[in-house]
């Protein structure tokens, strides 16, 4: 077995579940006593949040490519960064070490073509939503991807960080997502990318008028996978 290498901590609320789908999917795949060769990097967030908000991403990048070569000195075989928005400065984070990163996006995108969704809504954290590192990800494979009105951006964003991020589950925020994701079905989209790693603890299937694609779920499965190949 493989040794996964996890940055976590942005935030630490869904590292847990990174954590906890691993060792589930080995326990399925394998049985018995079995549980994954993890290590874990676990950073302060609020240090990588005030780069994102002040736009200073190479300083976080170099957070993250520091944490991604100890990750690689310890013995990880691979590296998984629990997070999508910080997928932004994976290009930089992979510079530094010869080891893979298992992309969050590219997983994702595999997901939707094997459901055969086309075109899909994207909910996830401003950058996520509305810069390019993570939509030309998609596109590349052929998927269209949507994102809410202005407006709808700003509630998805606040949720993320002042609620989700802080352990906060409110069901009148649930209601907002549903009311937005619902906004997006009648714009055309197929299913819904939970694209950022908390929103899963919020949003269920059964909360969504669309098939959700939770990136948390499918990146941990995907490494937990990887590990065993
Ligand atoms: N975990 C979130 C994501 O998947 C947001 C926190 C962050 O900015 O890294 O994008």
């Amino acid at each position: 077995m493989k040794t996964i290498g996890l940055i976590g901590g942005m935030s630490w609320e869904s590292t847990v579940t990174y954590y906890q789908i691993i060792n589930e999917t080995i326990k399925q795949k394998l049985g018995g006593l079995h549980s994954g060769k993890i290590l874990l990097y676990s950073v302060d967030f609020a240090e990588i949040e005030k780069y994102q908000a002040d736009g200073e991403w190479d300083k976080s990048a170099e957070v993250l490519g520091a944490a991604a070569v100890n990750l690689q000195n310890a013995g990880a075989d691979f590296i998984v960064i629990c997070t999508n928005t910080m997928h932004k400065v994976a290009p930089q984070i992979q510079e530094k070490i010869h080891i893979p990163v298992l992309h969050i996006a590219d997983a994702t995108a595999d997901a939707l073509l094997g459901a055969d969704v086309k075109t899909v809504a994207l909910l996830g954290t401003k950058y996520t939503m509305t810069q390019d590192f993570y939509k030309d990800r998609l596109t590349a494979k052929g998927i269209s991807v949507l994102i809410p009105d202005k407006e709808e951006v700003e509630i998805v964003n606040h949720v993320i960080y002042d609620e989700l991020c802080c352990g906060i589950i409110s069901p009148d925020s649930r209601n907002e997502y549903k009311r937005i994701i619902g906004q997006l079905k009648e714009r055309g989209a197929e299913g819904v990318i939970l694209g950022c790693t908390e929103i899963g603890l919020l949003i269920r299937q059964e909360d969504s008028p669309l098939p959700v694609f939770d990136t948390t779920v499918i990146h941990g499965t995907r490494a937990a996978l990887a590990s065993l190949k």
